[in-house]
């Protein structure tokens, strides 16, 4: 017996990366063993910061590849693309009207993506959070996946959700419980800022063998380890996080004690990084080899998605519209 459902969202932004995997995909792969999951492209959320929209198809599949190669199943989960279901801009539209406009303005992360394109202030960036909580509502989701910084944003949708059942006076929407999920902030091969495709500090999950190690072997260390005969610090050195996740619990304790007597280099050090990191994506890469001969199946996967969240989707909608009492 599953303990509810489960909605999350993901923008469509191509192959995945290592940051991708641990902060998210790893957990939607671990959520279905415990909860009936429906994950989303969310295309539409998309459009509100992407200057072109040309590669949000390719985005969008190389995504999903990612997606099942990893372990989300397509027969057990909804996978679907946001705007396949065009019942949520009904509900967004909605929502809108138990949203007070002073909230929007006044939110963080509006005042952040004004900051970021001061050019490009569209109303997308303000209905953001009212269209993530049509997202969720639409599917009656008890359950949303977050990290701890994101709780705010998800006590938003709570808001909302109540607004509109006092508004109308009913209990047609689900107010979402927030799965709080412990997950990693992994730092990129600048060993600085959180990994990301735009900073170019990533280190995608497809790559190959010999890729993903020419970029390890880019990754920055201990910076107080300038030569070789100098002992380093394994505490303050990215490289050793990614150990820690990919490396054998023998081999962490060897790192963790020669890095400090210098008795490993970083190169070899690295190489024994890329070499464990490689071995447990092995099978993601098989499989996802698999699936990019086979797009026209993805594509299925997702019309078979869309088509099982516009179900949900439709049996919502006719409540709201009765709650609200459009003609
Ligand atoms: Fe980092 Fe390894 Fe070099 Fe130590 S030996 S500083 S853990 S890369």
């Amino acid at each position: 017996m599953k303990k509810g459902r489960v909605f999350s969202g993901a923008r469509p932004t191509g192959r995945q990366h290592l940051g991708n995997y641990l902060g998210a995909i790893k957990n939607y792969v671990a959520l279905q063993d415990a909860y009936d999951c429906i994950y989303c492209v969310v295309d539409l959320h998309a459009l509100t910061t992407v200057e072109t929209t040309r590669d949000l198809r390719n985005n969008t599949i190389e995504m999903v590849f990612d997606w099942l190669a990893a372990g989300i199943r397509s027969d057990e989960s909804i996978i679907f693309v946001q705007s396949h279901v065009p019942q949520v801009t009904e509900l967004h539209m909605i929502l809108s009207m138990v949203t007070p406009m002073g909230k929007l303005t006044d939110l963080p992360t509006f005042k952040e993506k004004v900051r970021m394109q001061p050019d490009n202030v569209n109303y997308g960036l303000l209905g953001y959070p009212v269209l993530m909580a049509a997202d969720i509502a639409l599917y009656k989701a008890n359950a949303v996946p977050v990290g701890v910084d994101q709780a705010p944003h998800l006590e938003f949708t709570r808001e909302i959700v109540r607004s509109f059942n006092y508004r109308y006076q009913c209990k047609v929407l689900v107010e979402p419980q927030m799965v709080v999920t412990e997950v990693p902030k992994v730092i990129g091969t600048d060993g600085q800022q959180k990994m990301s495709k735009s900073l170019d500090n990533h280190i995608e999950l497809a790559a190959t063998p010999e890729e993903t190690q020419a970029r390890v072997m880019t990754m920055v260390t201990d910076p107080a380890r300038v030569r070789r005969t100098d002992p380093g610090n394994p505490d303050v050195c990215n490289v050793f996080s990614f150990h820690k996740i990919f490396s054998s619990p023998d081999e962490v304790a060897m790192v963790d004690t020669e890095c400090r007597r210098a008795g490993i280099g970083c190169v070899d050090c690295k190489k024994l990084m890329a070499k464990n990191l490689n071995a447990s994506l092995t099978g993601f890469r098989a499989r996802r080899r698999e699936l990019e001969g086979h797009p026209d199946d993805v594509m299925d996967i997702l019309g078979q998605g869309a088509h099982r969240a516009r179900a949900i989707a439709e049996a919502t909608m006719a409540e709201v519209r009765d709650a609200v009492g459009l003609p």
